[in-house]
């Protein structure tokens, strides 16, 4: 591994440590855009005055990215990619006390495995909206809470019988203990202190736990990426990175990024893959550069989308969990996703397209396809697909412990992902 690939694996590490929730992603984005010359479009203007250049939109969990080369375009190359990750989301009137301890009430977000979550120190993430109207990204960056586990003194048969954990009554995570003489509305009141705001400020919120532990190369040659949120921040960074990569192109193709939130619980919002905001976005770039619907249309025929999200690599303890012919490694490049009932929207064309742009790009690939007896997930492409027509490749870099609060991941497997989507957006 090139000490080059190996900046880009801790790039990567830094990304995941400032993005501890889907609007920081955002927030960090949109920065390291602006500071590129990015101009941010106000969805709500009635025009945005498009010219060549660069631009980006944020709308809540999402920003979608974009490079106009010429004045106007022929191809869509697009790179799509979601925030969210599984998580603990705080109820809106989360704080509470409860047996002598202050405790959050807590929705599990997105396919999260539970027990990731045990005996971690937790921070508090995201938006804040208050009485004046206005909303705060807000972080509590130190060991605020935990959810403890039972002993096993009291639980004897937990590693017999496996750990079942009840998302109502047992995820509530500790915060603190109540203070003697405590009235109702204490626990609430001192929460908002710990957020720098007053309770009674505080009108709606979007708050995430998120694990304190930062991302890390590990292993015994800074080989793995040890990371919480790596399902997807890393195909948020690998696609940010190749688009800055890859800003001069050929002149003909719209190269685009869009991140999307909601992946993790379906998609269908306002700003998930399953809704209208990139087709809205599309159409108000074509109508600027003066072309009309029928070129927008033909644009969408010979475009292609890559969605990136991460893949299941072969667990070494679970070897069976793989159909046997298609088994990816960590460490051996980028993996093509394909499921005949289309859950991976890649079809042989797009595959095809795919496995051309990445030989001449000289990024190894490795094919996944889920065993015939055990579900296939599915991600924002077979979305995309639909609403706007154009052909889709699935694919995104192996990993292990998906969907954990801890995840882990192949340095190896970065620059090359970060090389592939960037040839991809130059517009080979
Ligand atoms: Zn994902």
């Amino acid at each position: 591994m090139s000490s080059s690939d190996l900046a880009d694996a801790r790039d990567l590490c830094r990304f995941i440590d400032q993005s501890p929730s889907a609007a920081h992603a955002v927030a960090q984005v949109a920065a390291q855009l602006g500071t590129h010359g990015f101009t941010t479009l106000d969805l709500s203007a009635p025009a945005w005055g498009l010219a060549p250049g660069r631009y980006l939109v944020r709308r809540g969990g999402s920003v979608v990215a974009f490079v106009i080369r010429a004045a106007a375009f022929r191809r869509l190359h697009l790179v799509g990619a979601h925030t969210d990750s599984p998580h603990l989301r705080l109820k809106p009137q989360a704080a509470y006390a409860c047996e002598g301890c202050l405790q959050l009430g807590v929705e599990v977000y997105g396919g999260a495995l539970y027990n990731s979550w045990l005996d971690r120190d937790l921070g508090v993430a995201g938006t804040v909206h208050t009485a004046d109207g206005v909303s705060h990204l807000v972080r509590i960056h130190r060991p605020l809470a935990r959810v403890a586990q039972l002993a096993v003194h009291l639980d004897r048969t937990v590693n017999d019988n496996g750990l079942k954990l009840n998302p109502q009554t047992q995820l509530a995570p500790l915060w603190g203990l109540q203070p003697e003489g405590a009235g109702p509305g204490e626990a609430s009141r001192r929460f908002a202190a710990e957020l720098g705001l007053a309770d009674s400020a505080i009108i709606a919120h979007e708050l995430s736990l998120y694990d304190l532990t930062p991302a890390t190369l590990a292993g015994a040659d800074e080989e793995l990426i040890f990371a919480g949120r790596l399902d997807n921040l890393a195909s948020c960074h690998a696609g940010v990175t190749a688009l800055l990569g890859s800003i001069d192109g050929e002149s003909e193709v719209l190269p685009m990024l869009a991140l999307f939130d909601h992946e993790e619980v379906g998609s269908r919002s306002d700003t998930g893959a399953d809704g209208m905001l990139l087709w809205s976005i599309l159409e108000r770039i074509a109508g600027e550069l003066g072309m009309g619907r029928s070129a927008l249309h033909a644009s969408l025929a010979g475009s292609l989308m890559i969605s990136a999200d991460m893949a299941h690599a072969l667990h070494p303890n679970y070897p069976e969990k793989h159909e046997p012919r298609h088994r990816p490694l960590l460490g051996k490049g980028v993996v093509l996703k394909t499921n005949a009932n289309v859950r991976y929207a890649t079809s042989a064309a797009s595959a095809a397209r795919i496995r051309r742009l990445a030989a001449a790009c000289a990024v190894p690939l490795q094919d996944f396809v889920a065993r015939g007896d055990i579900g296939c997930g599915s991600t924002i492409g077979p979305s995309a697909a639909a609403h706007l027509g154009i052909a889709v490749c699935d694919l995104g870099t192996p990993m292990l412990s998906m969907h954990s609060a801890r995840e882990c991941a192949a340095s190896a497997d970065h620059a090359p992902y970060i090389r592939l989507l960037s040839a991809h957006l130059r517009g080979a």
